[in-house]
């Protein structure tokens, strides 16, 4: 890569930052479009955010994603907000428009983009575990693909009761959401076409755990999806026995790479290098990224 007086900046914002693999992967797509572009991480704290977003225009960043801790506090800070990002409450793509900054929601498109590929899912039952941040892009996710029934299970029945609730109107992807405690999980996997799991359950280090166990597995129909959106172990243990059952399964992997791939076509305008963009993840994963 060559810096030229001409090499525009993109990149990351968060704070902590370091262990982002967005930069990985961007580069490598970057390279692989030969736009004159960088993408780097910037730690930015809380209160520097603003500071942050003027000098970004200042310089003409092309655009940038949006990590913890300012997904949700860059939205007031923008000309724009997409539906999705309105409906999951978190912006993490931006990019400039001559009116401002504009923001997006790439992971509710980048976890549709592999169960697109698997089958039309009008009408069907998903059931989600877990009712954090990345729950919120999941439910969307499930509006637009059609899902008639969906039911969220999680451990802390407050929490649950005020997630179901911001699903209501006035969201933009308004839907009914079924609350169920996670100790009446194994009532309801009967009938399910796609189950979620969107805990850190079974993350590493804690890779000998599971939020389903083998007998909860056996209820579910064969034809179920069970999708993990953990990237690390790949395969979870929650996937391996769902493989083992055989059952269609999905890791977090995809998911990471086509909401990267979204976001670059954003600032490109150009087609992203999927293939490439995977491949510097498996490169890391593999300790040669
Ligand atoms: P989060 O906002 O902290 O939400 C986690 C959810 O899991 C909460 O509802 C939490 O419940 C629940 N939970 C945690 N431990 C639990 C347990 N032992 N039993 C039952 N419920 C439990 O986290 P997040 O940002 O959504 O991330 C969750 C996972 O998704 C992480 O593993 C992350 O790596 C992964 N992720 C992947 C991608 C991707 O691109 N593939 C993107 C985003 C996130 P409480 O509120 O009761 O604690």
């Amino acid at each position: 890569m060559t810096i030229t007086g001409k090499t525009r900046l993109l990149g990351v914002i968060g704070d902590p930052i370091k262990h982002s693999l967005s930069p990985t992967m961007h580069n490598r797509a970057i390279a692989q479009l030969g736009l004159d572009w960088v993408y780097v991480a910037f730690p930015i704290a809380p209160e520097n955010l603003e500071t942050a977003l003027n000098g970004f225009a200042a310089i003409d960043l092309v655009g940038f994603n949006v990590t913890i801790p300012h997904k949700q506090a860059i939205m007031p800070l923008l000309t724009e907000i997409s539906d999705q990002a309105k409906a999951v409450g978190a912006v993490n793509t931006v990019w400039r428009s001559p009116q401002g900054w504009r923001g997006t929601n790439t992971d509710v498109d980048g976890f549709m983009a592999p169960l697109k590929l698997m089958r039309g899912w009008s009408g069907t039952t998903a059931i989600v575990l877990g009712c954090g941040g990345s729950a919120r892009a999941v439910i969307a996710a499930c509006r637009l693909l059609g899902c008639k029934s969906v039911k969220v299970v999680a451990r802390n029945a407050d929490k649950l009761a005020e997630f179901c609730k911001s699903f209501q109107a006035p969201n933009p992807l308004a839907i009914a959401l079924e609350p169920i405690p996670w100790s009446e999980l194994s009532e309801n996997l009967t009938g399910a076409d796609l189950v979620v799991n969107t805990t850190p359950i079974g993350m590493h280090p804690n890779e000998n755990a599971a939020p389903l166990n083998e007998a909860q597995l056996a209820q579910l129909p064969e034809s179920a999806v069970v999708y993990d959106i953990i990237y690390t172990p790949r395969p979870t243990l929650l996937l391996k026995h769902a493989a083992d059952r055989g059952l269609k399964t999905l890791d977090g992997l995809e998911m990471l790479v086509q909401q990267g791939a979204i976001a670059l076509e954003k600032w490109s305008g150009k087609s992203a290098p999927v293939d490439v963009m995977r491949q510097a993840l498996l490169d890391w994963f593999d300790g040669k990224g």
